[in-house]
């Protein structure tokens, strides 16, 4: 029996990927922790009850939730 809810695994790389889910990259030098724009989205995604403030700050670091 084969389990149909296969987790996709994402491998952890040194390249820096911006995407549209992840826009903060795991690069703590990469200035995208600083983008006000990008920080008013998590805060408005921790007021929507969608991320907890923990979650918000792995995210912003580039963290896997
Ligand atoms: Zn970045």
């Amino acid at each position: 029996m084969q389990d149909s809810s296969q987790r996709i695994v994402i491998p952890m790389e040194d390249e820096i990927i911006h995407t549209v889910e992840h826009p903060f990259c795991s690069d703590p030098t990469c200035p995208d922790k600083e983008d006000p724009e990008l920080l008013a989205q998590v805060a408005q995604l921790v007021e929507d009850g969608l991320l907890t403030e923990e979650e918000a700050t792995n995210y912003v670091l580039g963290k896997t939730l």
